[in-house]
């Protein structure tokens, strides 16, 4: 085991003056006071965090973002491992890879990615965490024809429960690669992630946006294209609430939508083709209109369905326990800047679960959840004893913690 090197890690404790400036979780409704916060420059200090937290005999939560914070719970005999300052992104055009430290955000990889002509498969918002998002799984616009962000990880550097270093990847540690790649963060401190890159210049992509009042006319319409398209297709139908701010544009300032979401691997003509269509109601779309259109009382801000299936649905044995075989997937947020706004937040997101309670698939998408669940509800009954025997073997005495665990 390497020595507990301290000098130059940063740690904060309650009552220290960083304490309160470094605990924040992107979420500001999560209120979090762990018992130290620890914030890693390198992969070496996330070593000596590792070790700091078993000889103070704490268990350890790593955090890029704080986007998924809500499930954590009481963190008083936790170190909290915040990656903020870990934000390296290094890409290998010729191999189409992009090698990516654990506090990176979706918006450092995307632009530097995209001087090259590759795509990278990130998620709707810049600063979600590019770790978490591919532990959880990681539903990009690219998604249907790409599958998973977790299945296209090549490698990962990981500090394990005895406070080493090692790369986990198709050759060496197999297994914690494997449960790495959709089973979240229970099995170690990822340090960085290298991840493939797609070669696309171009794509056809938009979003049409339509008043709140046509939800219904518009989403069926989505519902249809939906059907139609092949895997170059990967879409969302949402309903969006735009805050009163002043700095957001006025064709959009206070104003509410349904719209729909598009991105097409293919030109003009096969674009245009995929994007027109119009069709009859359908429950589940009613129950979602219901829950967030114009006559619901809802103040969630955007409230979204995404079209899935295609890569994302195919079995394939080289990925890892990330999986999805549902046809769609729903999302919802709202802004939270009051404690009444939060209770009302509350209700809303409850009334949207309602609506789609009867539509609901057997698992749920481990990074859209947001709330502490079980672990049967993400995982098969095979992938859950795998991942519960890959954390046995990687970490015997339970030390890191997952949003979402495991056991
Ligand atoms: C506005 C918004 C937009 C979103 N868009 C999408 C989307 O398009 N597609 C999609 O699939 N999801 C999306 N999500 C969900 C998002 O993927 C999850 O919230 C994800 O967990 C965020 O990762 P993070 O690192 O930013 O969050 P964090 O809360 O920092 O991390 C979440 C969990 O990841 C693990 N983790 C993070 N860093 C490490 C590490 N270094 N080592 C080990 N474990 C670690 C931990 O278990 C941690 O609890 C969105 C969420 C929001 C709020």
């Amino acid at each position: 085991m390497n020595p507990v090197t301290l000098s130059a890690l940063e740690i904060a404790r309650p009552g220290d003056a960083r304490y309160d400036e470094v605990r924040p979780a992107w979420n500001l409704t999560v209120d979090q006071h762990p018992a130290a916060v620890a914030v890693p420059r390198d992969a070496e200090q996330v070593v000596a965090a590792v070790l700091y937290a078993k000889r103070e005999g704490l268990r350890i939560a790593a955090q890029g973002t704080g986007h998924n914070a809500s499930p954590l719970g009481d963190l008083s005999d936790t170190l909290l491992i915040k990656t903020h300052e870990m934000r390296g992104v290094e890409i290998d055009a010729s191999s189409r890879v992009a090698r990516v430290e654990a506090g990176a955000q979706w918006g450092d990889v995307v632009g530097p990615a995209g001087e090259h002509g590759l795509a990278a498969l990130a998620g709707s918002s810049h600063d979600v965490g590019v770790v978490g998002y591919s532990l959880g799984g990681g539903i990009s616009f690219l998604a249907r024809r790409y599958g998973l962000s977790a299945n296209r990880i090549l490698a990962a550097e990981v500090v394990t429960a005895d406070g080493e270093l090692v790369r986990a990847d198709r050759r060496q540690n197999t297994d914690l690669f494997w449960a790495i790649r959709g089973g979240g963060g229970a099995f170690g401190v990822i340090t960085a992630l290298e991840l493939e890159l797609f070669d696309l210049p171009t794509v056809y992509a938009g979003a049409a946006f339509f008043p709140i009042e046509r939800a219904s006319e518009v989403l069926h319409a989505w519902r249809e294209l939906t059907e139609k398209v092949d895997d170059r297709t990967t879409s969302i139908g949402r309903i969006l609430r735009v805050p009163p701010f002043p700095d957001i544009p006025e064709p959009f300032r206070g104003k509410h939508f349904a719209m729909v979401e598009v991105i097409h691997i293919g030109d003009q003509r096969s674009g245009d083709e995929v994007v027109k269509g119009i069709r009859d109601l359908e429950p589940a779309i009613d129950a979602f209109v219901a829950a967030n259109g114009a006559d619901s009382g809802s103040d969630i801000l955007t409230a979204e369905i995404r079209h899935l299936g295609g890569a994302i649905a195919r079995p394939d044995a080289s990925h890892g326990a990330a999986h999805i075989d549902a046809e769609y997937v729903s999302f919802a947020a709202s802004m939270a800047v009051t404690p009444d706004m939060a209770a009302k937040a509350e209700q809303d997101l409850a009334r949207m679960d309602e609506a789609f309670e009867p539509y609901q698939s057997a698992r749920k998408y481990l990074n859209f959840t947001e709330k502490p669940s079980q672990p049967g509800e993400f995982f098969e009954k095979d992938t859950l004893d795998r991942l519960r025997a890959i954390k046995a073997k990687v970490d015997p005495e339970g030390i890191f913690r997952s949003n979402q665990p495991i056991d």
